[in-house]
């Protein structure tokens, strides 16, 4: 399957052993469909993510996956209550590892991806950095925002104690509250 517009589909599981061996570059799309956690989070996932990937190994022989990736979605905004329409963009910083005890040797700033013989899943990974993108809660910039006379800022929703900081549990709330 492929789009003339986002070009073709990346694979869900790829053998990330053997494409950071070959210095590989991936550049695809994900289509909503295969991002179920992320459609959960926002009202619409409006576009395929974009994803361009390079497979590496660095100077300490460690495993490496960069590049970037992107995707469209529609929120609802928390101030005025009406859609907004934001890129959420990503950048990959990833390390191969093969047991958990690696995990402690692991570069700075780079997040691990389990793999095994089988390979790995690419797009549970890119669907958990659009996850960590996204805003904890979406709001308009203020001049474009027709709510910003109704409330200040003071008064939003914050990662307070009822919500505990986890971003997704605030999201669910906001769904639940509309
Ligand atoms: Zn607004």
């Amino acid at each position: 399957m492929t789009d003339a517009q986002y070009g073709k589909v990346l694979p869900s599981r790829v053998d990330a052993l053997k494409l950071t061996s070959q210095g590989a570059r991936l550049e695809g799309m994900v289509s909503p469909d295969s991002l179920p956690r992320l459609r959960e989070a926002v009202a619409r996932v409006s576009v395929p993510a974009q994803a361009s990937l390079s497979f590496d190994r660095d100077a300490s022989g460690h495993r490496v996956v960069s590049g970037d990736l992107k995707v469209e979605v529609e929120q609802v905004c928390q101030r005025c209550l009406l859609a907004m329409y934001r890129e959420i963009v990503a950048e990959i910083r990833w390390v191969l590892v093969f047991a958990e005890d690696q995990r402690e040797h692991l570069p700075q700033g780079r997040e691990p991806w389990m793999v095994d013989e089988d390979g790995g899943d690419l797009h549970h990974m890119l669907e958990e950095e659009l996850l960590l993108a996204l805003p904890i809660v979406p709001f308009h910039p203020l001049d474009d925002c027709v709510g910003s006379d109704r409330y200040s800022s003071d008064a939003m929703p914050t990662a307070d104690a009822d919500h505990g900081d986890n971003p997704f549990q605030i999201l669910k709330q906001l769904k639940f509250d509309k």
